[in-house]
């Protein structure tokens, strides 16, 4: 029994901890009412799925580090970091532009506001929370120069204790050059960072071996929490979400990047990325997934770990096509609950903001909802006791729409290194079309 368990591929491993963390907070919830429920998952799972968390955040700062400086040397040539930087953010531009239309689309044709407006009113209650919360997150707000200035680190190590991913990003490029261009004195430092990667993601792999339990843990807890009200009187702004991130997922990503772009097989492409989307999903970070992603682009479908140890973490932090997707919904959703006119030019406004702040966003839960608020207040001028109060409605049940805008992040995020990594000849395609996932 047990060495089945252990002989079975890693992701069917972790969808199974997945059903059954949902199965298991379910029965807490119903059979121990929603209270007592609640309080067993949260005393009892809460703490295994936060180890978990921990673990592979424990990863992020290391793996960023050693995968990009030995990816660096591995490209041999520093002018190559130039076209990998152009073409990575030309894709990661492109593929958000289609998610905002895409959200768009669907927002308008399931019109998940329309009738809302009274039970958007009774969530005034909630609004003081979210008032408080949003208090917190605008001391964050920086200004674009601000922002880009903070990717200038004057402490990397200062940097890596905040886990502040674009500064180490940048810096760890610039150790990579050094070392290049240094040449022969260079090499022992080189050297220890190319055997460091390797140590790196020796330990990634031995952590992911608990990601079953760790997506189960996750999952009771969430389910246990909140039972199926999780999908309430959402359901119609849920299936907007889940159906245009679905869309997104296999039209573009497997659709025309994989199978048009790339010619290759997208079912390869899920499979190979599917530990990676069971674990997006249960954390709803794309920065906590992060460590797996690179693993699976790595050792799954044969992204060279020049490339992935570049491109993920940059994409973890400014690629987000399922959050483009949701504020463009929430946007969409507050103009038809609230009636107000939507114009073309509206609708340029909505694709401009939300592809901005998808990109402001960062790779932690909820991030988005709050950002939301800022949005409805510039594309509708709404005041912001009435933004407040649209996402105070969504709040209770964000983690639902967070879990899957945070898969379609981390997919879209996986799609662009491959096609980026095909562009620069590191792609390996055998191993992508390989039938062996770990
Ligand atoms: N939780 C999402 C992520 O980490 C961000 C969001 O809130 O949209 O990718």
């Amino acid at each position: 029994m047990l060495s089945t368990w252990r002989a079975m591929k890693l992701w069917k491993r972790v969808f199974i901890g997945l059903a059954l963390g949902i199965i298991v907070g379910l029965g807490l919830h119903y059979g121990l009412g929603a209270d007592r429920g609640a309080e067993i998952a949260t005393k009892y799972f809460k703490p295994f799925g936060d180890a978990f968390v921990n673990l592979i955040k424990m990863l992020i700062v290391p793996l960023i580090v050693t995968t990009l400086v030995s990816g660096v040397i591995a490209m041999g040539d520093p002018k190559r970091i130039g076209s990998l930087g152009a073409r990575t953010i030309g894709l990661y531009l492109l593929t958000t532009f289609f998610a905002v239309w895409l959200g768009i689309i669907v927002a308008a044709i399931v019109q998940p506001g329309s009738g809302m407006s009274d039970l958007i009113q009774s969530s005034a209650g909630a609004s003081d929370t979210v008032a408080d919360k949003l208090r917190n997150a605008g001391a964050a707000k920086k200004s674009l120069s601000e922002y880009l200035l903070a990717i200038i680190p004057t402490n990397p190590v200062a940097a890596a204790a905040k886990g502040d991913v674009l500064a180490l990003i940048f810096f760890s490029i610039l150790l990579g050059i050094g070392i290049l261009l240094t040449g022969e004195k260079g090499k022992p430092v080189g050297d220890f960072f190319e055997s460091a990667a390797e140590v790196v993601m020796k330990i990634t792999m031995m952590i992911m071996e608990l990601a079953p339990y760790g997506v189960l843990a996750l999952m009771a807890w969430v389910m246990g929490v909140n039972g199926l009200a999780i999908l309430g009187s959402m359901g119609k702004l849920a299936l907007a979400l889940y159906l245009a991130c679905f869309l997104q997922i296999i039209l573009i990503y497997g659709g025309l990047i994989v199978k048009v772009i790339l010619k290759l097989p997208a079912k390869r492409f899920f499979f190979g990325i599917a530990d990676a989307l069971g674990v997006a999903y249960s954390t709803s970070s794309s920065s906590a997934t992060l460590p797996v992603t690179i693993s699976c682009a790595e050792h799954n479908l044969g992204v060279d770990k020049s490339v992935a140890g570049s491109v993920l973490p940059m994409g973890a932090t400014i690629n987000m096509d399922g959050t483009a997707i949701y504020l463009g919904i929430v946007c969409l959703f507050a103009a038809q609950a609230f009636g107000l006119d939507v114009t073309m030019g509206t609708y340029f406004m909505i694709a401009l903001s939300a592809t901005m702040a998808s990109v402001g966003a960062a790779g932690i839960p909820s991030a988005s909802l709050f950002l939301a608020v800022g949005l409805l207040q510039g594309v509708f001028g709404l005041d912001e006791a009435q933004a407040v109060l649209i996402i105070a409605f969504i709040f209770p049940f964000d983690r639902l729409l967070d879990m899957m805008r945070t898969v379609t992040n981390v997919s879209g995020d996986v799609a662009v290194a491959s096609t980026v990594a095909k562009w620069e000849g590191q792609l390996d395609e055998e191993v992508f079309k390989a039938v062996s996932v770990h």
